[in-house]
C-alpha cells in the first residue's frame, strides 16, 4: 500500500510511526512529516494547505491512501480533490468536515440526530442574540460559529461580559468563521475525547482519551493545543461508553449518510460527562492532538488496513485490539508557549528518554539541522509512556521529561492529576 500523510505535527508523528510497522507498507510520501519520519518517509516539498497539488501528486503517483491528520486541508476540502480524482482518502469532504468546521451545523446534525448536547441557538445579528442571552443563566457559553483555532469559545460570567463576546465576535474577531455565534447552555461535567473510525456507514469504536488544555499546572493559565493526555479516562465507564455509542456516534453517522454526506474517518467527539451521562462538546473530524499519540501506543492492530477499508467502504467487520495497557504523554513546549516563543534551540538527549521502559518520543514542532535537532514549533515535544496503570505510564513519561535536555522549554508537571486521585 502506497500511502501519503498529510500533516506534521505530534499526532502524525505518532500516525506515521504506526502505519510505518504495517507489513503492508510499501512505500510513505509525507507532506511535510518530521524529523523521525523523513528517515522512514519521502518527504514531499508541497506544503499540507496546498490542496489541488497534493491531489493531484496523489492521482499521478496512483497511491492507494491518503491519511490526513489536521482539520484545516479537510475542511479546504481535500477529501473531496482526492475522491474526485479516484484516490481513497482516510478524511471526510468538506460537507462532512462541517460537523467540526461549523458548530451550528454540527448542533443541527445532533438536533436531527436526537443526540445529546448542550441547548442552544445560532444567530448572526447581535441584538437577537442578546435577548437569547437573558433568557439563559451565568455563565453564558458563546462560540464564533467556524474554526478558530481553538480560540472562539467565550465562557462569561456576566451578562456584560457576553455581550461583549457577541459584539466582538460578530464584529469580525475571527473573519467569516464569527459572521455567526452559537450561544449554549452551560454543561456541568467532567470532559473526555472519544473517537471512532467510520467508512460512512460501519463503525469501529476506539478509546477514550483526557487532556489538559490548560499551559500551567493546576489547570492554570492560558488555553493551549493540549499540554499532556492519559488514556484509559477513568470518567469514560462501560456505562458511558455504550451511550456514546448508542446515543450519539451511531444517530450522527446515520443522520450525515441520509443526508447524502457520509462521513468517512475518524469523528473525534468531545464530550462533557455528568453521572455516566455523556453529552456532546464538539466533534472534531479528525484525530485529537495529543490524544491520537495516546491511541496509537496503546493499538494492538494493524492501523494501515483500518484506515485503508475506512477510506474505501470496508469496514464491516473491523475490530481493534488494544492494550490493557494505561499510556500517558507529558507536551515539552517552548517558553513562552502558547504566547511568543522562539525557535531554533537545541535539544539533546531523545535518545537516551527513549531507552527508558516503555517512552516513546514523538515530535510535534521539531525540525533536524547539521545532524542537530532544534525546536521549531511551540508545542515541540510528546513525551509518551505505556504503563500498567496510568500511574506508571505517567511516572515514567516524566523520567523520559528528565532524561532529555532542553532548556528551552518547559512542561506540566502535574498531567494525570484527575485520574490519580489528588488534588493538582
Ligand atoms: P478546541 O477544539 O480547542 O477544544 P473549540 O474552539 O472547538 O476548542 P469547544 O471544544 O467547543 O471549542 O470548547 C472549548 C472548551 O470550552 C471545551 O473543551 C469546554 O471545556 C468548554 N465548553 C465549551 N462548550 C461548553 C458548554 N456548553 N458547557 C461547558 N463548557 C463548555
Amino acid at each position: 500500500v502506497k500511502v501519503l500523510l498529510v500533516g506534521g505535527g505530534g499526532r502524525e508523528d505518532a500516525l506515521g510511526w504506526k502505519i510505518a510497522q504495517s507489513p503492508e507498507l510499501s512505500k510513505l510520501y509525507l507532506a511535510p512529516g518530521g524529523p523521525r519520519l523523513n528517515h522512514i518517509g519521502e518527504r514531499l516539498s508541497i506544503s499540507d494547505g496546498d490542496i489541488e497539488a497534493l491531489a493531484d501528486f496523489a492521482a499521478e503517483k496512483a497511491l492507494d491512501l491518503v491519511v490526513v491528520g489536521p482539520e484545516a486541508p479537510l475542511a479546504a476540502g481535500l477529501g473531496d480533490a482526492l475522491r474526485e480524482r479516484g484516490v481513497p482518502c482516510f478524511g471526510p469532504d468538506r460537507a462532512a468536515a462541517k460537523l467540526e468546521s461549523s458548530k451550528g451545523f454540527m448542533k443541527e446534525v445532533c438536533a436531527a440526530a436526537g443526540a445529546p448536547t448542550a441547548s442552544y441557538g445560532r444567530f448572526s445579528d447581535a441584538e437577537p442574540a442578546k435577548a437569547f442571552l437573558r433568557e439563559q443563566t451565568a455563565p453564558y457559553v458563546i462560540k464564533a460559529d467556524g474554526l478558530a483555532a481553538g480560540k472562539g469559545v467565550v465562557i462569561a460570567e456576566t451578562l456584560q461580559d457576553a455581550d461583549s463576546a457577541v459584539d466582538e465576535m460578530l464584529g469580525g474577531k475571527f473573519g467569516d468563521a464569527s459572521a455567526e455565534v452559537v450561544i449554549e447552555e452551560f454543561m456541568e461535567g467532567e470532559e473526555a475525547s472519544f473517537f471512532a473510525i467510520t467508512d460512512g456507514e460501519n463503525i469501529v469504536p476506539m478509546i477514550a482519551a483526557q487532556d489538559h488544555k490548560r499551559a500551567y499546572d493546576g489547570d492554570e493559565g492560558p488555553n493551549t493545543g493540549g499540554m499532556g493526555a492519559y488514556s484509559p479516562a477513568p470518567v469514560f465507564t462501560g456505562t458511558v461508553y455504550e451511550r456514546t455509542m448508542k446515543q450519539l456516534i451511531e444517530p450522527v453517522v446515520a443522520e450525515m449518510k441520509k443526508r447524502g454526506t457520509p462521513y468517512v474517518g475518524v469523528l473525534y467527539a468531545g464530550l462533557m460527562i455528568k453521572d455516566e451521562q455523556p453529552r456532546l462538546v464538539e466533534f472534531n473530524a479528525r484525530f485529537g492532538d495529543p490524544e491520537c499519540q495516546l491511541l496509537m501506543r496503546r493499538m494492538r492492530s494493524d492501523l494501515l488496513p483500518l484506515l485503508y477499508r475506512a477510506a474505501t467502504g470496508q469496514l464491516k467487520g473491523a475490530a481493534i485490539d488494544w492494550s490493557d495497557d494505561a499510556a500517558a504523554l507529558v507536551v515539552m513546549a517552548a517558553d513562552g508557549y502558547p504566547g511568543a516563543y522562539k525557535k531554533g534551540s537545541e535539544i539533546k538527549n531523545v535518545d537516551k528518554a527513549e531507552d527508558l521502559p516503555g517512552v516513546i518520543v514523538f515530535h510535534a514542532g521539531t525540525k533536524e539541522e547539521d545532524g542537530k535537532l532544534l525546536a521549531n514549533g511551540g508545542r515541540v515535544l510528546n513525551v509518551t509512556a505505556t504503563g500498567a496503570d496510568i500511574r506508571e505510564a505517567v511516572t515514567r513519561a516524566y523520567a523520559g521529561v528528565e532524561a532529555i535536555d532542553w532548556p528551552g522549554g518547559f512542561y506540566r508537571k502535574d498531567i494525570g492529576w484527575r485520574a490519580l486521585g489528588g488534588a493538582s
